[in-house]
């Protein structure tokens, strides 16, 4: 079995200690991925610090035309690299080809705003002075991605920082590292000055403590668990380290009597089934207006029922597998508590008796407000589906979570969607849109969802250091 390198220097290297990666279609080991040391990622940081001095010095112009560069290599092997996304991740091919698809124009994005990084001109409020707002790249970047968009997040870190005058050192998830590897090749294929990106892998804790306590990693931008997130807040109080933090989410989606049902149905089938349900976006509750309830739920089931189980790999499958058996025996807990608290199971339910780690999409109507799936993000293929009578009502349900991420909401009333989007505790709101993310418009969260945004011109400005400077005349 081949042995994945990671990205040190300029080089792809081929490690003594690896790992193995799953494809969780099978259950069965697929590559390993070669593993650093604690002394290798301290090593890392130190070639990016000093790659960082001269990558810093490039104009913002220059920049951008090399992450163009990486754009077009990754577009170029798009085919092979989805590929490669479903068989370490499970998802359906057609959904790891717009994960590639997102990845490049994320870098295409921030090709053209690594020209943007302005700074400004402060009107004097003395005679004899004048002040200037400049912005700096804030060094080197710790980041750690994870592994059900193991592409798109990982490019979602790397290319602003690159953009910012940044360099990355970054840890892909354990379960997902081929893609990032895949992007080191493209990042290598384009010509990136060694040393400005480097990819390690291997022990978690171990590589996120280097990141921590090494005074030359300058930020931790993070994408994963929430549990993972206050971890890494814990260890950065001691240096005070600035994380940037993309955590779990609990979005709930809320259907009106004004909405176009039919409309309303897809757009669920889309912010619950993406990803078998393994989206930080994924609708985790889904609120039905009392009069259109029934109707909504037959349709909603119809369609989940038609949904296609099995390998992604599979041009005809529309739901893969989940991410390992933890994964499956969650999804299980999850159905079974809302069970026992009287919901009524409409379809699903159960782990699909085949090879690999597959749970049936599954729908549970009238679940109580306690079940563990009305609080706990449950990361998997099952809808938790309730009734509400009025607005108010619906809004104060979607806000009882500890996340906030995101919220979906359908509607054709104009001045609701204002009071929604106004009044809903999210960073990102979809109405009428079950899958808002786009490079050019902010991605984050609220509450216990983290701190920072990444894409639009946020993401830029998240690898940026803002400097006044004072000047007499
Ligand atoms: P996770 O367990 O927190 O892992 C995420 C990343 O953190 C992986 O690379 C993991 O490495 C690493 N990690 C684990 N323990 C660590 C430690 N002690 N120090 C430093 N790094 C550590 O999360 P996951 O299960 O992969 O991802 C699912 C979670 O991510 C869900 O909660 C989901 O909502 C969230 N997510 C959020 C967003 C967003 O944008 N807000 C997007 C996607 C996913 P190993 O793989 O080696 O353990």
């Amino acid at each position: 079995m081949k042995t994945y390198p990671v990205y040190l220097n300029g080089e792809l290297t081929v490690t003594e200690k690896s790992f193995p990666v799953i494809n969780p279609a099978k259950g069965e080991p697929i590559a390993n991925m070669s593993a650093v040391d604690r002394p290798m990622v301290a090593q890392a940081i130190q070639q990016a610090q000093t790659a960082f001095a001269g990558w810093r010095q490039v104009p913002g112009k220059g920049r951008g035309e090399m992450l163009y560069k990486i754009a077009i290599e990754l577009q170029r092997r798009r085919e092979e690299i989805a590929r490669i996304i479903t068989l370490e991740n499970g998802k359906p091919l057609t959904q790891s080809q717009s994960e590639v698809a997102m990845a490049v124009d994320h870098l295409k994005w921030f090709a053209e705003e690594a020209r943007r990084a302005y700074g400004r001109l402060i009107p004097h409020q003395a005679e004899e002075k004048r002040h200037l707002v400049i912005k700096t790249p804030v060094g080197v970047v710790g980041a750690i991605s994870p592994w059900n968009f193991p592409l798109a997040l990982a490019v979602r870190k790397a290319a602003p920082a690159l953009a910012a005058g940044c360099a990355v050192v970054l840890k892909p998830a354990s379960q997902t590292p081929l893609s990032a590897v895949a992007f080191a090749e493209c990042v290598n294929v384009a010509g990136l000055p060694n040393g400005v990106f480097q990819l390690v892998a291997g022990s978690a804790p171990e590589i996120g403590l280097e990141f921590l306590e090494n005074p030359s990693c300058r930020k931790i931008s993070f994408t994963g668990s929430t549990e993972v997130g206050k971890k890494l807040i814990e260890g950065a109080a001691r240096s005070v380290k600035p994380l940037s933090l993309e955590l779990g989410g609990h979005a709930p989606v809320l259907i009106f009597d004004d909405a176009d049902l039919s409309d309303a149905v897809d757009g669920t089938l889309r912010a619950k089934f993406r990803n078998s349900g393994q989206s930080c976006i994924a609708a985790n509750r889904i609120y039905v207006q009392r009069s259109i309830y029934e109707p909504f739920l037959k349709a909603f089931v119809e369609k989940t029922k038609a949904l296609n189980i099995g390998d992604g790999l599979d041009p005809e499958v529309q739901i893969g597998p989940l991410i390992d058996e933890e994964a499956l025996n969650r999804a299980q807990e999850h159905v079974q508590d809302a069970l026992s608290g009287g919901a009524r199971l409409l379809c699903g339910g159960k782990r699909v008796e085949r090879g690999g780690f597959f749970f049936e999409p599954t729908v549970l109507a009238d679940v109580p407000k306690g079940a563990l799936c009305m609080y706990e993000e449950t990361f998997a293929p099952v809808a938790p589906v309730c009734a509400f009578d009025k607005e108010a009502e619906a809004i104060e349900k979607a806000n009882q979570s500890a996340y906030g991420l995101s919220a979906y909401a359908f509607t054709r009333d104009l001045g609701r969607m204002f009071r929604l989007a106004e009044s809903l505790e999210a960073g990102m709101i979809g109405i009428n849109d079950g899958v808002p993310t786009v490079s050019a418009a902010p991605f984050g969260g609220t509450k216990q969802s983290g701190w920072g945004r990444e894409l639009g011109s946020e993401g830029l400005e998240a690898f940026l250091e803002t400097k006044h400077i004072s000047i007499g005349i």
